[in-house]
C-alpha cells in the first residue's frame, strides 16, 4: 500500500475520526449548552466507520485518531478500536478524550493495544474546571490519567489557554511533566464555533512565561506523534512541553490529515465548510466509490487555512465538537 501525496506534495497519512457529536462536558469554547444533537440515524454505525477506515487505509492513511464529541460515551467505542486495529495498513490508533470515563476504560484500551491517549485538561483547579467545562469532574479526569499511567500507555495532556480564564494555570499544568512521562501540549485557541469568542493566546507568549519560570529550555527534534506540535524540554523534567501554534505559527505546509465527521463527511481542512459526503456511497454498498471519494478529498486539500486572516473567510460554521478537533 502506498502513501498519498496531495497536490502540494504533502503526505496525507493521518485521519481524525469523530465517532459521536455528543459529549458529557460543555467546554465553553467548544460546545454551546443549547446544542442540538443529531438524530441517531444521521450518525454512522460503528461498522460503517470501520469500513471507511479500511478504504482510508487503501488510500494511504496509516494513523487514526478516535475523537468526538466525547468518544468514550459512544457505546461500542472499544469494539470500534478493536476493528480499526485489525485493518491492514493502519499502523497506529490513538484516542483523544476529556478523560472523565478514562479510569473505567483504561484496562480495555490497553487490552486493545491503543497506541496513545490524549487527555484534554485546561486546569488543575476544581472550581475553574467546573467553570470551563460545566461539570465537577476534575477528580474523575485525574483518576483516568493515573490509570493510563499505570498501564504505561503513552499520554499527552492537551491544554487550550484562554486569556483571563486559565492563563494562570498553565505553569501548574507544565508541572505535570516534571516527574511523570507525560507530554503537556498547549493548543492555540482556533476561531471555530464558540472558540471565536475567545482571543487566542500565542504559544510564543506562553513559552516566554515558561522560560521566565524555568530558565532556558531546549528545543527537541524528536518526533512525538502525528501532529504539528513542536516540543521543548525543561532540564530535569521527564515529560516534554509541546506547542500547537495553529494561529501564530501556521504549519499548513506540513499538514498530514483529513477529518471524518460522525455523519460521514470528509473535511479536507478544518477552516472551510467544504466536505465530501461518504454516507450515500457507503450505504449503497459501493466500497470503491468510498475509496475514490477519499482520494478526491485528499486532492481537494487547500494550501492553507485562513484562521490568521479575516474571519469572514472562515467558512466552517460547525462547532469543534461536531468536527472532532
Ligand atoms: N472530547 C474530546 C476531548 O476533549 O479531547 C475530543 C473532542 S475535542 C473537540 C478535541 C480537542 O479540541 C480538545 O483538546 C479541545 O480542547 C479542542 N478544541 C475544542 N475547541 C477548540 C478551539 N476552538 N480551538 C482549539 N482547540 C479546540
Ligand atoms: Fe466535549 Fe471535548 Fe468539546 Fe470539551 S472539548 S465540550 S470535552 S468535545
Amino acid at each position: 500500500m502506498t502513501s498519498r501525496t496531495d497536490k502540494y506534495g504533502r503526505i496525507i497519512d493521518y485521519m481524525r475520526v469523530s465517532i459521536i457529536d455528543r459529549c458529557n462536558l460543555r467546554c465553553r469554547y467548544c460546545m454551546p449548552t443549547d446544542i442540538q444533537w443529531l438524530p441517531p440515524g444521521e450518525i454512522l454505525a460503528l461498522e460503517e466507520i470501520a469500513e471507511i477506515c479500511r478504504q482510508a487505509a487503501r488510500a494511504g492513511i496509516r494513523k487514526i485518531k478516535i475523537t468526538g464529541g466525547e468518544p468514550l460515551i459512544r457505546k461500542g467505542c472499544i469494539e470500534l478500536i478493536h476493528m480499526i486495529k485489525a485493518i491492514p495498513g493502519i499502523e497506529q490508533v490513538t484516542l483523544t478524550t476529556n478523560g472523565v470515563l478514562l479510569a473505567q476504560y483504561a484496562g480495555q484500551l490497553y487490552d486493545e493495544g491503543i497506541d496513545a491517549v490524549n487527555v484534554s485538561l485546561d486546569t488543575l483547579d476544581r472550581e475553574k474546571y467546573k467553570e470551563i467545562t460545566g461539570f465537577d469532574a476534575l477528580s474523575d479526569v485525574l483518576n483516568g490519567i493515573a490509570e493510563i499511567e499505570k498501564y504505561k500507555i503513552p499520554l499527552k495532556i492537551n491544554v487550550v489557554p484562554q486569556r483571563g480564564v486559565n492563563d494562570g494555570d498553565c505553569l501548574n499544568l507544565v508541572e505535570l511533566a516534571r516527574h511523570r512521562a507525560i507530554d503537556v501540549r498547549f493548543i492555540e485557541m482556533m476561531p471555530i464555533g464558540h472558540g471565536k469568542q475567545f482571543t487566542s493566546i500565542s504559544n510564543q507568549e506562553l513559552l516566554q512565561k515558561i522560560q521566565e519560570r524555568y530558565g532556558q529550555v531546549e528545543d527537541e527534534k524528536k518526533v512525538h506523534g502525528n501532529g504539528p506540535a513542536s516540543y521543548c524540554h525543561i532540564p530535569g523534567f521527564l515529560g516534554s512541553i509541546g506547542f500547537i501554534s495553529a494561529i501564530h505559527g501556521k504549519f499548513c505546509s506540513s499538514c498530514n490529515r483529513i477529518r471524518l465527521t460522525s455523519t460521514g463527511q470528509i473535511k479536507p481542512c478544518l477552516c472551510y465548510e467544504d466536505h465530501i459526503s461518504l454516507k450515500e456511497a457507503l450505504r449503497s454498498g459501493s466500497k470503491d466509490q468510498v475509496y475514490q471519494l477519499l482520494l478526491s478529498a485528499i486532492q481537494k486539500k487547500p494550501a492553507q487555512h485562513c484562521f490568521d486572516q479575516d474571519q469572514a473567510m472562515i467558512t466552517e460554521k460547525k462547532e469543534m465538537a461536531q468536527i472532532g478537533g
